[in-house]
């Protein structure tokens, strides 16, 4: 008998007929023994519909105020989930964040969860019942109610699992694990059936967005295993064949994980960035500061980052920001780094394309970076910048390329084959 926390999606609990199936798959998982927590998202739709009521009272909503509106959205799928359950015969309480407590910092709309009081999930579970627990939603130490940020409910799962010591954390989505690249682009794509947290986080940050990247993060810190599945499936699929469906996020000590020894895991792409190049730099100390420390000020991420080697007393800097902080960065670095720091020129691009190689195996193997720039080079693809990681290699590339690059890759490293 395990302890099981199991999270669904809001395409998962979209309709009053989806809950009832969601409430069949848990209720198959009670009658094989097991103790659950449940973590339903709001239905499909309902946090944007939320949101923009917020919006027509106040073009920026108050943090505080918005969350008390977006948090309604989870308290309505926990009562009819477990209303759901007790019609089947199971028995079931519903909680919201606040009830529990999940303690959150006070960053509204983007809160972090800081603990979590396991006093009445506890009881409840000792009691037989199958615990309810609303998503995405918390409470700061003034008794506020918080949001964690869009898809945050992933987190609160993981957060409860590892709170609770659960054996596995079920993360039930509309696709069915997580897979070499997107079967959109690639249609040999493959499900990986184990992958590590350290693989899933470089994905998430090159593009993957299968899971919310702090739900990852949490899963890798706190080591709970992650298991992301379908919840398309038949709800009476035999309990034995769904735990072993999907694609477990896992340790790389996980026995199956060394029995896999891929050298690349996946292949993941990012169409939502522009690249930024500030030309003839003088190339002294404090120069990268003062064109990225008022970039970060104004809250923007910076993510590949190249300057050239000097020449001259001259280098050029160049770095990819978010699509939509593009023109903010544009303007910010033509009226106040520009006239400041007397560089020759800024020039933007924002139709270039991040695509990334990632896997454990590379750090053991050599040429991995060769055969992807080899690979690139025979379609004619020309690399803008470069960067890595110790189990990642990223390039930038002309965004009219990212499929032709994807498929190609995909190939060399012979991710089609299992
Ligand atoms: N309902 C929230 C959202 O749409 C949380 C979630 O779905 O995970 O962002
Ligand atoms: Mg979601």
């Amino acid at each position: 008998m395990a302890l099981i926390v199991q999270k669904f999606g809001g395409t998962s609990v979209g309709s009053v007929e989806r809950i009832r199936n969601v409430a069949r798959r848990v209720a198959k998982w009670k009658a094989a023994g097991h103790d659950l927590v449940v973590v339903p998202s709001a239905m499909a739709g309902e946090t944007d519909r939320l949101i923009a009521l917020a919006r027509q009272i106040q073009a920026l909503p108050d943090p505080r105020e918005l969350d008390v509106v977006a948090a309604t959205g989870e308290q309505v799928t926990i009562g009819l989930l477990a209303m759901a359950l007790m019609d089947l015969g199971v028995k079931a309480r519903s909680y919201t964040g606040w009830q529990v407590k999940i303690v959150s910092d006070s960053a509204h709309n983007k809160a972090r969860i800081v603990s979590i009081d396991q006093q009445r999930i506890r009881a409840d579970i000792h009691a037989g019942r199958v615990v309810v627990v609303a998503g995405f939603q918390g409470v700061d130490g003034h008794d506020n109610l918080t949001t964690l940020g869009r898809g945050g409910s992933d987190t609160s799962a993981v957060a409860l699992a590892a709170a609770l010591k659960a054996d596995e954390c079920h993360i039930y989505t509309d696709v069915d694990g997580v897979y070499t690249t997107d079967p959109r682009l690639v249609p040999e794509a493959r499900r990986l059936r184990h992958v590590t947290f350290e693989e899933m986080i470089e994905m998430a940050g090159a593009g993957s967005k299968v899971l919310q990247i702090r739900a990852v993060e949490f899963a890798g810190k706190y080591r709970v295993p992650t298991r992301v599945l379908s919840s398309l499936t038949d709800p009476a699929l035999p309990v034995e064949e769904e735990a072993r469906s999907g694609t477990l996020i896992t340790f790389e000590e996980d026995p199956h994980m060394a029995m896999e020894k891929a050298v690349i895991s996946g292949v993941a792409f990012n169409r939502d960035e522009a690249k930024i190049t500030v030309h003839d730099v003088p190339d002294r100390p404090g120069v990268a500061y003062a064109i990225l420390g008022p970039i970060a000020d104004s809250n923007i991420d910076v993510d590949v980052i190249v300057q050239n080697i000097g020449h001259d007393g001259m280098t050029d800097l160049s770095f990819t920001v978010h699509r939509t902080d593009y023109a903010k960065a544009m303007k910010l670095l033509k009226s106040q780094v520009q006239p400041h720091i007397k560089c020759r020129d800024v020039t933007g691009d924002d139709r270039i394309a991040k695509v990334s190689i990632v896997g454990m195996g590379m750090r053991s193997h050599a040429g991995i970076a060769a055969q992807m720039f080899r690979t690139l080079a025979e379609e004619g693809i020309n690399i803008q910048m470069i960067s890595t990681s110790e189990i990642k290699i990223t390039v930038v590339i002309e965004e009219k390329y990212t499929e032709l690059a994807v498929r190609v890759l995909h190939k060399a490293f012979e991710l089609d084959q299992e």
